[in-house]
């Protein structure tokens, strides 16, 4: 597995989980083949947060900048301009997470739409991607974006979990698909194994959404529940696997991918 050389699109670095041995999370990431990782931004605080990192790690951690559909209803002018602030830095890749999530429903639905709508326009003034979240919420996500749709660069919907008419939908909308350890689940990513085939191989990614979604067939199983990036190389495997492809391939097209598609240092 060391050989490989993956690109993680999605990790919560800056969940406090990290805190207490943030430096062997790195080095175990990298043991593992992580060449860069994206720290994923989901609040104003977290955002600012995940670019302190990537500035204190040039090269090899980025950040993105939004907030989550769960923080929507925090979303309020100083974070409109904090995120304008931040997107434009070289070392922000990406408007979001943003999306909306009506699973869990946090923030009631029109605070998520409203916050929706001013993420997607902070990308479309800063011209960088959106990295996008979905739950329970398909219909008005993709009213959402077909508003917007001629106006956007590139969007890649992260942890895709839903079933094939979406994944058709985002598809034809041209966008990237982030695949997570959910790919692992034997109860709930079952139909996964069949629809990550249907994903052309220029617009596959993967992440592992660390600290969530540990893989749940690690062997040995560890003893934590804490997700890291140095399992994006058994993610990888089980795309592979799911695809019925080599684990070096995938990793050479998620990475050249995702390098391509958040405009990461070569
Ligand atoms: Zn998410």
């Amino acid at each position: 597995m060391t050989a490989l050389e993956l690109v993680d699109i999605g990790a919560n670095l800056t969940h406090e989980s990290f805190r207490a041995d943030f430096d062997a999370v790195l080095a175990r990431a990298r043991a593992h083949g992580a060449t860069q990782i994206l720290v994923t931004g989901a609040s104003a605080g977290g955002s600012r947060a995940a670019l302190a990192l990537a500035l204190a790690h040039p090269g090899f951690l980025y950040a993105t900048a939004g907030v989550h559909p769960h923080h929507a209803h925090e979303y309020d002018e100083a974070t409109d301009a904090l995120l304008r602030e931040l997107s434009a830095q070289p070392q922000v890749k990406a408007v979001g997470e943003t999306g909306l999530d009506y699973f869990r429903n946090y923030s009631p639905h029109a605070a998520q739409i409203d916050a929706f709508e001013r993420q997607l326009q902070v990308a479309i003034d800063s011209g960088k991607p959106l990295f996008l979240h979905q739950r329970d919420a398909h219909a008005d996500f993709i009213a959402c974006l077909d508003r917007v749709r001629d106006r956007i660069c590139r969007a890649v919907v992260h942890c895709f979990t839903g079933e094939r008419a979406e994944l058709i939908d985002y598809l034809d909308r041209g966008c990237h698909i982030g695949i997570t350890g959910w790919i692992c689940d034997e109860r709930r990513g079952q139909h996964l194994r069949e629809l990550v085939r249907l994903i052309p191989a220029d617009r596959l990614m993967i992440e592992t959404d660390a600290p969530y979604l540990l893989p749940r067939d690690l062997v040995p199983k560890p003893s934590h529940r804490r997700n890291e990036p140095m399992y994006l190389a058994h993610v990888c495997a089980a795309v592979a696997a799911a695809r019925g492809e080599d684990a070096g391939l995938i990793a050479q097209i998620t990475s050249r991918n995702a390098r391509a598609f958040f405009a990461l240092d070569a």
